[in-house]
């Protein structure tokens, strides 16, 4: 299918980064999975080529790649395995919160080293009581003379392991009303004192992709590491979903496209009754259907990469594409594990590896529950 926003530079970026995972991603895998983590040397490696934190301006260490760039990374990374998003989380989530509301100062610091993979990047919303709720969080941060002094615990936070700094979603004005009004965003650094990691938790899936709690007591930030200003912080959260939940179904869309495609070599090869899986009618239409659904996904998904590249906000819709190709992401992967047969549930089958990674996609970057309030709020309901 061809793709209406991708150019002959993106095609050829895309095979270098197929190339590339194929040498240094697909036979590590495993691994990763089993270590629960992505080594550093591969985001160097990563980076050498290019592809940590493209879109990062040329003065900053970057290429300023434009979201074409974006896409067909975290499509490419995604069709290896969803454990590697910790690096599309790096690249489109975190570091454009540095790139639109940090400073020169906060710039030069740490976007720098995020294009070389010095520096890993996180974002801590989530807490152990609170989620969905954002303006719910508890942790706190409040103002002495020049420092920030921050109390709390988070969640669930993706790179939060490795991560060389964190964007922290605090309370600063802890009485506000409404109380997302009180919010404000501070990045942490690694080796402030009271800032520690607990476990890098266990999941059901996406297992090479660290998640973990983050622990803040009395932790002493200087004033200069608040992002963008005081009190805002829930509206820059506000501003750059849009990106985060389009990069969601983007992946989805890739993750689907994929289990068709290593399906559909299965049906053809596997014979039961003396006919190829693929022969029987059954299959047939159901790999019709869900290649369908696949085409009208992606299709849907690029008119939306399109508009987010033009800068117009899109918001009602991504949230339409984030719910929708995450639930066909998760009818998909049983279909295609059901094709497998005893096989499929088989963990050296891709098709185990990615029944379990997809399962997240309607839980992160907001559920697709609160995606559905969304688009209802705008039909005024
Ligand atoms: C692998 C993984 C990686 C993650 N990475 C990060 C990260 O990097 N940074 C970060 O901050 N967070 C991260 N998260 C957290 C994630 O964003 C939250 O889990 C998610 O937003 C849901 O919050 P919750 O778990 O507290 O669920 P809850 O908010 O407790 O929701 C529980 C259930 O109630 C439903 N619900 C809640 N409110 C409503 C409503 N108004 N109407 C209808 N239904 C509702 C939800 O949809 C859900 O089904 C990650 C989570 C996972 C699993």
């Amino acid at each position: 299918m061809k793709r209406p926003f991708m150019t002959e530079e993106h095609e050829q970026l895309r095979k270098s980064v197929q190339k590339f995972l194929q040498k240094e991603a697909v036979p590590y895998i495993d691994d990763w999975e089993k270590e629960k983590q992505v080594p550093r040397s591969f985001w160097k490696k990563a980076a050498a080529q290019g592809l940590i934190a493209p879109s990062v301006e040329e003065k900053y260490g970057g290429i300023g790649a434009d979201f074409g760039y974006a896409v067909v990374i975290s499509e490419e990374f995604e069709k290896v395995a969803s454990g590697i998003g910790g690096i599309g989380l790096h690249n489109d989530i975190v570091i454009p919160y540095i790139q639109s509301f940090g400073s020169d100062e906060q710039k030069e610091r740490w976007l720098t080293k995020a294009v070389t993979g010095d520096m890993i990047s996180a974002i801590a919303m989530t807490e152990p009581g609170t989620g969905s709720d954002l303006a719910a969080v508890q942790t706190t941060a409040i103002k002495k003379g020049d420092r920030y002094i921050i109390n709390g615990e988070k969640t669930f936070i993706t790179n939060g392991f490795s991560a060389d700094f964190v964007i922290v979603v605090c309370k600063t004005d802890p009485p506000a009303s409404p109380a997302h009004k009180g919010i404000s965003l501070l990045v942490v650094e690694e080796g402030m004192p009271g800032f520690t990691r607990g476990k890098k938790l266990n999941k059901v899936g996406q297992h090479a992709n660290d998640t973990s709690e983050l622990i803040f007591e009395d932790v002493s930030v200087p004033a200069e590491n608040l992002l963008g200003e005081e009190g805002k912080g829930f509206y820059y959260l506000m501003e750059k979903l849009q990106q985060e939940r389009l990069m969601c179904s983007i992946q989805s869309v890739a993750s689907v496209q994929k289990m068709i495609d290593i399906t559909l070599a299965y049906v053809k090869e596997r014979q039961a009754f003396g006919k190829r899986i693929g022969d029987f009618q059954n299959t047939q239409f159901n790999m019709a259907e869900m290649q369908t659904k696949a085409t009208i996904g992606q299709t849907f998904v690029d008119r939306l990469i399109i508009e987010h590249m033009q800068g117009k906000n899109v918001v009602d819709e991504v949230s339409m594409a984030k719910w929708w190709t995450s639930d066909l992401a998760q009818e998909v992967a049983i279909q295609c594990m059901q094709f497998h047969g005893g096989y499929g549930y088989m963990e050296e089958y891709e098709i185990a590896r990615r029944y379990r990674d997809v399962a997240v996609h309607s839980i992160y970057a907001g559920t697709n529950e609160i995606m559905k309030v969304i688009i209802a709020k705008n039909m005024g309901l």
